[in-house]
């Protein structure tokens, strides 16, 4: 790393200490901005990279709600609000018992550079709490999602902050949530969260955006090299939205997908992944992938060992943090891979990154393949300023155009910089750069 990098990622580390996931996020971005500053010394003069690092805002809460039993609860709520120069603050809610400060901070780093990228007029934000909704009635949720409101509402705005969905936040959630900020503020401000439902303001593609755009990436990864998904073997991780999206995509592109997982283990399906059932299971009935092999006769369940040890062509991370490690990398490249776009954020580790750029793999940083979400969302935003909405056939093709866009973008800004194929170059330059002119251009502030 550049000394001048190299001293502000020191002071980051003085000044959030213990916050190892975002400090991964930092250093992964700076590893990429050495260039970028011996050719934009005003970036340097202007503190641009402490000021970006510095979140703008960030708002910790008490989270009191009473569970089934009568009982007085506590969690604690979060709100990052990291920088509005390219618009209002954007970017999800995450509610998982693993969330704390250092976990939103991370997200919410990498939400500006992905808003971004994506071209649209958004900031980077990112919140939750350490409420695990997967343990929780379904008035539990609902009375914590309006007691976590009940604070967060007068922080939040449609051209103030924007939240939506992320893990442990789906529809469901952002009803109840939505539903409290109307209460509070007596206004039907449609654009002040995005992933609601269709009937009251919310967006057609939405739902699929992120799964689907991980895999409208991947195509255009895959064009490079002169292939496509049409009878590639696919492992997903995960199986909450991003992975049952992708799943679905690749399946309509002509993929066979082999594997997918939750918490608990992984299945491996050599039939492919029956989506109507795995729909069932972990939409309707909220249950454990587990139940999937339970079904069907071509299943077979794992708690031990790793998914990615299955032999396929292209790999799509998208459960969660850290879930691809060294090993994971090195048996995917022994296995051939072609592939790997994280549909997650920061689901694989520095090392394995590190391994599959070396072994010549097409690998694609969440920050760009998993932006289809985000975007969609800031689609969603602008059929609600224009009290509109719009066919599935035609916000697909604009989500589709978006992700072509961002992936031409970041391979072009690659190039530029002296290391094309490189996406994690890529994305963080073209990222960064746009945030850092608009940082010079509005002065200290
Ligand atoms: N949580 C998603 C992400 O990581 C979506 C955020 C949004 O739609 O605001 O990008």
């Amino acid at each position: 790393m550049d000394t001048q990098l190299q001293k502000v990622y020191d002071q980051v580390l003085r000044m959030n200490p213990g916050e190892v996931e975002f400090h991964q996020a930092v250093k992964e971005v700076f590893d990429s901005l050495g260039p970028v500053l011996r050719k934009k010394p005003e970036y340097v003069e202007g503190a641009v990279l402490s000021r970006i690092c510095e979140p703008e805002r960030q708002i910790i809460f008490r989270v009191p709600w009473v569970d089934d039993a009568g009982r007085v609860r506590i969690n604690r709520g979060f709100r990052v609000e990291y920088s509005s120069v390219l618009g209002p603050y954007k970017g999800g809610l995450r509610f998982h018992p693993s969330v704390y400060l250092g976990i939103v901070k991370f997200l919410g780093f990498e939400q500006i550079f992905k808003n971004s990228l994506t071209g649209m007029p958004i900031g980077g934000a990112k919140g939750g709490s350490d409420f695990d909704p997967h343990s929780a009635s379904d008035g539990e949720v609902m009375r914590f999602c309006q007691s976590f409101m009940t604070e967060l509402y007068r922080n939040l705005g449609e051209h103030t902050d924007v939240p939506a969905g992320d893990i442990g936040v789906g529809a469901r959630e952002i009803g109840y949530l939505f539903g409290q900020y109307k209460r509070i503020t007596n206004r039907h401000e449609s654009g002040v969260l995005t992933g609601k439902g269709l009937t009251w303001g919310g967006s057609l593609v939405r739902t699929e955006a992120t799964g689907y755009g991980v895999v409208f990436f991947v195509e255009e990864m895959l064009g490079e090299i002169g292939t496509s998904l049409d009878g590639r073997r696919v492992t997903v991780s995960g199986s909450g939205n991003v992975a049952t999206y992708a799943i679905e995509k690749a399946q309509q592109l002509g993929a066979k997908v082999v594997a997918c997982s939750d918490s608990g283990g992984y299945v491996v399906d050599e039939e492919g992944i029956d989506l109507e059932l795995l729909k069932q299971i972990k939409e309707v009935e909220r249950g454990r992938i587990s139940c999937y092999a339970e079904r069907r006769p071509s299943a077979v369940f794992s708690d031990t060992g790793s998914i990615w040890d299955v032999p396929v062509d292209v790999a799509l991370p998208c459960a969660t943090q850290n879930e691809l490690d060294e090993a994971a990398a090195t048996a995917l490249i022994s296995h051939g891979v072609l592939a790997v776009a994280e549909g997650a954020n920061m689901p694989c580790t520095p090392g394995a990154i590190a391994i599959l750029q070396e072994a010549g793999v097409k690998y694609a940083p969440g920050k760009a393949s998993n932006a289809g979400g985000v975007a969609t969302s800031a689609l969603e935003m602008q059929q609600n300023a224009a009290r509109d909405s719009w066919s599935f056939e035609d916000t697909e093709k604009k989500l589709h155009q978006i992700m072509h866009d961002i992936h031409d973008r970041c391979s072009e800004t690659a190039e530029e910089y002296g290391q094309p194929g490189n996406y994690v170059v890529g994305a963080n330059i073209a990222g960064f750069t746009k945030v850092a002119d608009a940082v010079i251009a509005m002065g200290v502030v």
